[in-house]
């Protein structure tokens, strides 16, 4: 079966209800017939589930149609993406390790690495997202241990070259580990190109509408025992509420990413030339600094525009305000376009020089294009674009 049909026909078991869809297992722990069976359940002899925080039937259904989806041999599923990140740092790194990253990434995810990872004597460096493979390969220590990315990266939608940084990767024994929340499974499957583990804030494009939250870690069965152990004792697990309601999500992943993406790449043509526009970045139009990347490890370019508005920041709080379709929140991939100013809100704490290390300009502007009427959406943005 092809990985879209295996999404949406792997299940837990029927029940002898013989219903449809599948159950929700809403229950924090499973029983046992006797001590015998129980003892041997807790000895690892018999593969049966014990306490929601370790497994779950529906979590595990979700986790299986997103190995599907991966090409991955197993997964674990977190209660957010940020579990999912912080879960994979900590569970296979230790006091001494360094970590290599890149400087356009998640703004949490940036507050893990800088801020946390250092309380536990783990180490980093930031490369360029234009970096070199030289440059790369110039930043690794003999403690490194891991190498960390996002593609395309949030929110400035830089494409880092996977294959690349995968063979140095290899070449200098180090994990490859990959948010690919942007791109997710059907527009890029960083596992073909080498990566170790694949991490997802599923709150995002997988639940896509905007209810749930929820993070998978997928990859290597060695390593994701690793963070199992780590997961199983230190609690991050997904609720299987939650995880029941991103396994249906999974199930119209496909066509909803193709929608989302035509959908953006047309707006993304409409207002590349705009007058109020100094510049527009979407990773299928030619115009974008690593096009020929994107085309290379991206089956589509995604669901995300972004553009600098040429007044900065005040420019970005009036377009904000003059929206009238589109929302204003903190959330993206949502079948609802959202419009987001990361200078005035996400990153108005940092300091604009910090702001400019992590690519983060005055006048940028993230569309999370949605699945409402393409002309809808372009109308709304170019009548706010007016009035900026
Ligand atoms: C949102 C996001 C995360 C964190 O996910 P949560 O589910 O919000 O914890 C991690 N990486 C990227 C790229 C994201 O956009």
């Amino acid at each position: 079966m092809k990985p879209i049909t295996q999404a949406i026909r792997t299940r837990v078991e029927q029940t002898k209800e013989m219903e449809q869809s599948s159950p929700l297992f809403l229950t924090s722990s499973f029983c046992y017939t006797d001590a015998e069976t129980m003892r041997a359940v807790f000895a690892d002899e018999i593969d049966a589930n014990i306490y929601s925080r370790f497994s779950n039937p529906s979590v595990d259904e979700f986790i299986q149609r997103v190995c599907a989806l991966e090409t991955a041999e197993t997964g674990y599923a977190t209660a957010s993406g940020m579990s999912a990140v912080f879960a994979s740092f900590m569970a296979l790194m230790k006091q001494g390790d360094h970590l290599l990253s890149c400087s356009s990434i998640f703004g949490s995810t940036h507050t893990v690495i800088t801020k946390i990872l250092p309380k536990y004597g783990i180490e980093h460096t930031y490369v360029s997202a234009n970096a070199t493979a030289a440059e790369w390969e110039a930043a690794i220590q003999s403690n490194t241990k891991m190498i960390y990315l996002e593609t395309p990266t949030n929110p400035g939608l830089d494409i880092l070259d996977l294959e690349m940084i995968s063979n140095i990767a290899k070449k200098n024994n180090l994990l490859l580990n990959v948010d690919n929340c942007f791109a997710t499974p059907i527009g890029q499957q960083p596992i073909k190109y080498g990566a170790d583990l694949v991490i997802h804030s599923a709150t995002k494009w997988m639940d896509g509408q905007g209810r749930v939250l929820g993070g998978i870690v997928v990859g290597k069965e060695k390593l994701i025992h690793e963070i199992y152990l780590f997961c199983r004792s230190t609690g991050p697990a997904l609720s299987p509420f939650n995880a029941w309601v991103l396994s249906r999500s999974l199930e119209t992943l496909d066509v909803r990413m193709e929608r989302h993406a035509s959908n953006a790449l047309y707006i993304a043509q409409q207002l590349e030339n705009h007058l109020k526009i100094a510049s527009l970045k979407y990773p299928f139009l030619t115009s974008h600094p690593q096009y020929t990347i994107a085309k290379k490890q991206m089956y589509n370019g995604g669901g995300i525009v972004c553009f600098e508005l040429k007044g900065g920041i005040e420019a970005g709080r009036n377009f904000l305000n003059n929206l009238k379709l589109l929302s204003l929140t903190a959330n993206l991939g949502d079948t609802r376009t959202i419009a987001s100013h990361p200078a005035s809100t996400t990153h108005a704490k940092l300091s604009e020089a910090e702001r400019q290390a992590v690519n983060i300009t005055p006048g940028l502007i993230r569309i999370s294009v949605g699945l409402e009427h393409k002309d809808d959406i372009l109308e709304d943005i170019l009548q706010a674009l007016e009035k900026c």
